[in-house]
């Protein structure tokens, strides 16, 4: 089950939202759950870049 973090531009807050990979390329609009912006930016990169070490 993939889980994305997303980063709230409005309110700074870090939430994650569980989608299909489907779901996900559909659903450009994600909102923030705690202030409805749609302002959010997805955290990408964090715990694959620091597994990813062998090439
Ligand atoms: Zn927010």
């Amino acid at each position: 089950m993939p889980d994305y973090e997303y980063h709230c531009e409005a309110c700074k807050k870090e939430f994650t939202i569980w989608q299909t990979f489907q779901e996900h390329d559909r659903s450009q609009r994600v909102k923030c759950p705690h202030c409805g912006s749609q302002r959010v930016r997805r955290e990408i990169g964090l715990v694959f870049a620091k597994t990813s070490k062998k090439s």
